[in-house]
This record gives structure tokens, C-alpha cells and sequence, in this order.
């Protein structure tokens, strides 16, 4: 067979014969560092503090069982036909239910089903960013996005936060700069609740500073809030989307308040842009699955969410203080944030430790976690490490923890 740069004649060669046929895109797809570790971290011995997976075990799988079931029987030809691209109307309506907390009112037609918000980020993403445009993204950032940025080629400029979110002078700084530099900045893309990886929240004050720089310097602010609802305390604060129509794309998901498998989110965005990102969700998948919005929809009708997503609060609740208290305990060393929500803690390393250097160690200690450096596209990042809470029993990340302190208290000595 003819190829890119040769004839193919060694059959099962794990040679690419394609290397010299590949878009230039390719090029800023790389295996995330986290997927290449979810192999060794899913072995029963390893205590696991690596991943974001949520807990299910706070679902009521009879309830979803019984309601999937009632689906394909009583409107099986609708849930398993192909649906409307941008997304079955009766669950666009439920969702603006979902939204009330944070504040976000639309119309069920400002609303596009995706699968996943993961979907929604290669969208926007790819109805807005050419190769080369800036892309403004917190330092650090979810490592999904920072992907979904460089495969379109996207230069991602980082901006500083600290323990109230994303600070506003820096980000003016930055588009300063990136202005004088004659730079085109696209989006600024954030996650202003129960952060991933850095767990923390932006501030109440500071959501229409951030929100009026941006308006400034002509920026569209891509807000992904797939744990708005997962707050320990209090009410969830007003979504950045709440304050201004025009200028935000606000991106929601079922992920982490109902189940990830569905893979069923949402993007509401300004009615030009809708209409853009529902060519382009067409042209990629042509619709989401009926199925999956309809088992979504149907749950959300027959089920008590709100309560349910109190459970799952709970459920974190009780796995974030486990692992606070390890840490106190356990690691005097080293510091970290104390998320209010969400599934993350973001520790700060003693001076001179290597995140990723260490994390072979820590697994065969059986301890893993995700080491700083993925969340950034510059190289920062050694010094940090993510700790997700999410998923381990309170007793699994206090064994996790000390096994960390072993790893930790021997590199110290070396
Ligand atoms: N955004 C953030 C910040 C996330 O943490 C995740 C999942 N870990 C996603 C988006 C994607 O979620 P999903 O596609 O499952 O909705």
C-alpha cells in the first residue's frame, strides 16, 4: 500500500508508515501525563489519589436501573433514533433548573447539549481559536482544556492565581503585555469553582473585576463549572455567566452531580455563538446521543437531584476533611489549600522535590497522584502535586497519605 513516504511491506510492524502524513495539529496532541498513569493507578494495591473519577457509590443504581429500563420500554423509538444536534428540548429545559443555584438564567434555545463539557471545549475552542492565537488559561489548569487547546494550536498563556482564584491585576498585566506584543487573545478560559487541580474559588469580589478587564480587551471568558454544585458550605456564588450575557460561555456537566458514563453536558452561549457551535457539534457527531439525554432527563423528572446531590456533598465532605487531616498529620512538610468543594487538594512540595521525578517511587510505595507539570503547557509544576479526595474511602487516603510521607520523608533524606 502506497503511504506518506514509502510502500508498506512489514505487516504488523509497530512502525507509523503515516509519520509524514500526519495535520501539523497533531503535533500538540501528547498523551496527557495522567492517562499514562491510570493503568499502574488502578492496580487494588495502589491507593489511588491520581485520578478525578466521581464517587458512584452514593447513586441509587436500582432507581437509574429501573428508569433506563422504563425508557427503552416506553420510548425506546425516540431514545435510540438520532435527535435534534443541538440537543433533546425537554432536557434543555430541565437544565435551566440545574442552573438556578448559580445564578445562570437562558432561554432553553441559548442552550447546546454536548457530550460531555469536554465536547463543549473542543467546540468553542474550534470555532474560535486559529493556530496561533492566545488562549489565557489559570496557572495551573485542567489538563483536559490545556489539550483540547494545543490541538488547535492554540499558544496558551498562563495567569496567576492565588487562594481567592485567578487574580484580576495579573490578568490585566497579561493582556497588557500580550497587547504591546501585538498579540491576538482569543479566550480566557476558567474554572471558578472548586478549581482543577488547584481546588480553590474565585472570589465573590473579584467575579466582575475579572468579567470587566476581560470586556476591556475585547476577551470571550470560557467559564467550565462542572462542580458548581459540589460546595461544602453556603450557596454556590453567582456564576461569571450570571453578570454578563455577551460575554461569557458558560459550560455545565451531569458528570460529577449525576454520572460521567451518560456523558451528557451543556454549553449556553450567546445566540450567534450557539448557533456556530451547533454547526460544529453537527459536523463532529452529528447528534448527542438521544439515549443518554433522555436517561438524563428522565432522572432528573422521576428523581430527587437536589437531594441526591446533597449526598454526594455529603460524600465529599467526609473525604475531604479524611484527607485534611492526613495531611496535617502526616506530611509537616509540605502545604496545601483547603478546598470548600469539589475533589482537590493542591499540595505544595518541600523546596528541591520533583513531583514527577518522584512518582515512580511513590508507586511502588503504592501511593500515586498526578504531579504538577501536566496542568501547565510552560514546564511549571514540579514542585506541586494534585491529590484528588473523590474517590478512596477516608481510611484508603489515610494509608495513602502515609505511604506519600514515606516517599516524601525519604527523598528529603537522600
Ligand atoms: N472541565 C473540568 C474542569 C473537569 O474537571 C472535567 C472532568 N474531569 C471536564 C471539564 C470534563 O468533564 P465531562 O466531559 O465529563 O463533562
Amino acid at each position: 500500500m502506497q503511504t506518506g513516504d514509502g510502500v508498506r511491506g512489514d505487516k504488523g510492524s509497530r512502525l507509523d508508515h503515516w509519520l509524514g502524513s500526519y495535520a501539523a495539529r497533531t503535533q500538540g496532541m501528547t498523551a496527557s501525563e495522567i492517562r499514562a498513569l491510570f493503568a499502574v493507578a488502578s492496580r487494588p494495591e495502589v491507593v489511588s489519589l491520581a485520578g478525578g473519577m466521581p464517587n458512584l457509590s452514593a447513586l441509587p443504581m436500582d432507581v437509574v436501573s429501573r428508569s433506563l429500563a422504563g425508557l427503552v420500554d416506553t420510548k425506546g423509538s425516540v431514545a435510540l433514533q438520532y435527535g435534534s444536534g443541538q440537543g433533546d428540548p425537554e432536557l434543555r429545559r430541565r437544565i435551566l433548573d440545574v442552573m438556578a443555584p448559580n445564578q445562570v438564567t437562558a432561554h432553553p434555545d441559548d442552550i447546546v447539549v454536548t457530550t460531555g463539557s469536554q465536547q463543549a471545549l473542543d467546540l468553542v475552542t474550534r470555532i474560535f481559536v486559529d493556530p496561533g492565537d492566545v488562549v489565557l488559561a489559570e496557572a495551573p489548569s485542567y489538563v483536559g482544556a490545556l489539550g483540547v487547546f494545543r490541538s488547535y494550536q492554540a499558544d496558551v498563556v498562563h495567569v496567576a492565581m492565588d487562594a481567592e482564584g485567578l487574580i484580576p491585576e495579573a490578568l490585566s498585566d497579561t493582556l497588557i503585555e500580550l497587547k504591546r506584543a501585538g498579540r491576538r487573545v482569543k479566550l480566557l478560559y476558567t474554572v471558578p469553582n472548586y478549581h482543577n487541580p488547584a481546588g480553590v474559588t474565585l472570589a465573590a469580589h473579584r467575579r466582575p473585576q475579572i468579567l470587566e478587564i476581560a470586556r476591556r480587551f475585547g476577551v470571550l471568558v470560557l467559564e467550565d463549572d462542572p462542580y458548581g454544585l459540589l460546595g461544602f458550605d453556603g450557596d454556590p456564588l453567582p456564576a461569571l455567566r450570571s453578570f454578563d450575557e455577551e460575554g461569557v460561555i458558560y459550560l455545565g456537566s451531569f458528570s460529577k452531580t449525576f454520572a460521567p458514563g451518560f456523558r451528557v453536558g451543556w454549553a449556553v452561549a450567546p445566540h450567534a455563538v450557539r448557533e456556530k457551535l451547533v454547526l460544529a457539534s453537527e459536523s463532529a457527531i452529528l447528534c448527542p446521543s438521544s439515549f443518554s439525554q433522555m436517561a438524563v432527563s428522565t432522572y432528573l423528572a422521576e428523581h430527587d437531584w437536589k437531594h441526591q446531590i446533597g449526598l454526594f456533598r455529603e460524600l465529599y465532605r467526609e473525604r475531604r476533611d479524611a484527607m485534611l487531616q492526613a495531611l496535617h498529620d502526616m506530611l509537616p512538610t509540605s502545604s496545601w489549600n483547603n478546598p470548600q468543594g469539589g475533589f482537590y487538594v493542591w499540595v505544595h512540595l518541600p523546596d528541591g522535590l520533583d513531583s514527577k521525578a518522584m512518582l515512580p517511587r511513590a508507586v511502588t510505595a503504592r501511593v500515586a497522584y498526578a504531579p504538577g507539570t501536566g496542568f501547565y503547557t510552560d514546564g511549571q509544576g514540579r514542585d506541586y502535586m494534585r491529590l484528588s479526595y473523590c474517590y478512596p474511602t477516608p481510611e484508603r487516603i489515610r494509608e495513602g497519605i502515609r505511604r506519600l510521607a514515606g516517599v516524601i520523608d525519604e527523598e528529603l533524606e537522600v
